[in-house]
């Protein structure tokens, strides 16, 4: 895959700032009266929200919410029941192959093969869409965001949780998507962790990558996201800036926020 971002990664990750390179004005991301049901379960029930292009929007809400659901439709993984998604301008479930080149998806239980080295991981993965000098530089973008060092070329079965974090991130983003949806992306890890992926997602915002994250954290969703959306029982019940909310419910923080608005 060939996209206009493939450039930026080497030294992405190397440098604090990056500029925009895109502003944030354009819908990278429009979800219109979504409904998913599993038999008898209405898991999402009329969804509707959009994100910006270079926006970091988060997902929050209750267990069983709708959330997984959600991100699984917008990536292609299941089938909307009914509703529309466009991404970047392509209908999920009309082109669904042309999402597919532009979408990377992050499921909060993702593993690597753990036999390979975390290079020889990222070199496989590679190959599914590119292959020649592409497939090198996509690996080597890979291995910059990782920035494991020498582990690089340590089995994956070695890795501690925060080391396979950032193998499976510089997987998901190598290719240059331009939407990046991550599911529960911290989750687990300790704060050193958390905090260096939090700022790969930053970086990778910075350099025009839409990204949409699902968290339980609310401390992480106010200081990363800039715009956050509360499903509950399969509605979106808010939305709006982490400071509009809090402003909005007379809050010091989202967790209070998120208390008020599953209580109401
Ligand atoms: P969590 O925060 O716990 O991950 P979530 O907000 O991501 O939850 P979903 O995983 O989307 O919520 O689940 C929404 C509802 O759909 C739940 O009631 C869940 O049990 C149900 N559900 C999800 N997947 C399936 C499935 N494959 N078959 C049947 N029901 C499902």
């Amino acid at each position: 895959m060939v996209t206009g971002y493939g450039v930026f990664y080497t030294t992405l990750f190397k440098i604090q700032f990056v500029p925009l390179i895109r502003g944030m004005d354009m819908d990278a991301l429009v979800v219109r009266d979504l409904h998913k049901r599993y038999g008898n379960i209405e898991a999402v029930k009329g969804v509707d929200f959009s994100v910006k292009e270079g926006e970091i929007f988060g997902l929050i809400g209750p267990n069983g919410a709708g959330k997984t659901s959600t991100l699984r439709m917008i990536c292609t993984l299941l089938t909307l029941t009914s509703g529309s998604i466009s991404v970047c301008g392509h209908d999920v479930s009309k082109e669904p192959d042309e999402v597919r080149k532009i979408i990377s998806y992050l499921p909060e239980d993702a593993g690597a093969y753990k036999d390979l080295t975390g290079h020889n991981y990222l070199k496989f993965m590679a190959g599914f869409f590119a292959d020649g000098a592409e497939a090198k530089a996509m690996v080597e973008r890979g291995i910059a965001i990782a920035d494991l060092g020498e582990r690089i070329d340590s089995k994956v079965d070695t890795y501690s949780k925060g080391m396979m974090r950032r193998l499976l991130i510089a997987r998901a983003i190598m290719p240059s998507p331009k939407i990046a949806v991550m599911d529960e992306v911290t989750s687990g890890l300790d704060v050193i962790n958390a905090f260096e992926i939090r700022e790969i997602i930053r970086n990778i915002a910075k350099s025009g990558v839409t990204v949409l994250i699902s968290s339980h954290n609310m401390f992480e969703v106010d200081i990363l996201c800039h715009r956050v959306a509360m499903i509950n029982d399969g509605r979106v019940v808010l939305m709006g800036t982490p400071s509009d909310l809090k402003e909005q419910y007379g809050a010091q923080n989202l967790e209070e926020v998120f208390v008020k608005a599953v209580m109401d």
